[in-house]
This record gives C-alpha cells, sequence and structure tokens, in this order.
C-alpha cells in the first residue's frame, strides 16, 4: 500500500487505496489498483495523493483559523 504520511491515496478510478506495485518501486514505475486494476505511474499517483491531501486539511484547517479569529475578536469586544 502506498501512503502519503498520514492519508491513504485513493485510486483516481474507484476510490479503493490498495496498490500492486514492484518491489523498490520508483516514480516512472507503474502501480496497479488491487480493485480496479487501473494502472497509473507511481508520480502520477503521488500527485493524485497530494490533491486528495488538500482538499482534506484545507476545509479542517479552515475551520481552525476560524475559531481562532473568532477567540481572538471576543478578546476584543470586552
Ligand atoms: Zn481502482
Amino acid at each position: 500500500m502506498i501512503k502519503t504520511d498520514h492519508i491513504s491515496i485513493q485510486c483516481p478510478q474507484c476510490g479503493h487505496t490498495e496498490f500492486e506495485q514492484p518491489e523498490n518501486v520508483k516514480d516512472d514505475d507503474f502501480v496497479k489498483c488491487n480493485s480496479c486494476h487501473f494502472e497509473i505511474m507511481l508520480a502520477d499517483l503521488k500527485e493524485v495523493g497530494i490533491e486528495q491531501a488538500r482538499e482534506v486539511v484545507i476545509p479542517e484547517a479552515k475551520a481552525e483559523i476560524e475559531k481562532m479569529l473568532k477567540k481572538a475578536f471576543k478578546g476584543r469586544l470586552k
């Protein structure tokens, strides 16, 4: 299974997160989805993973920042 820091990369075709991969897989090797057999170059799969990580992380970060801003404004309104 290929993993980024915390989030598994999902197959762009079916959303499965396990891929067949050769040993010592390199960026220009192809990996194959265990579920739908979609083949993708590891470098491209990593790109997909980065995009997916952004979609997950940004809304959470935004909520945290909004919370912090609300607290900051509360303090000033006293
Ligand atoms: Zn798949």
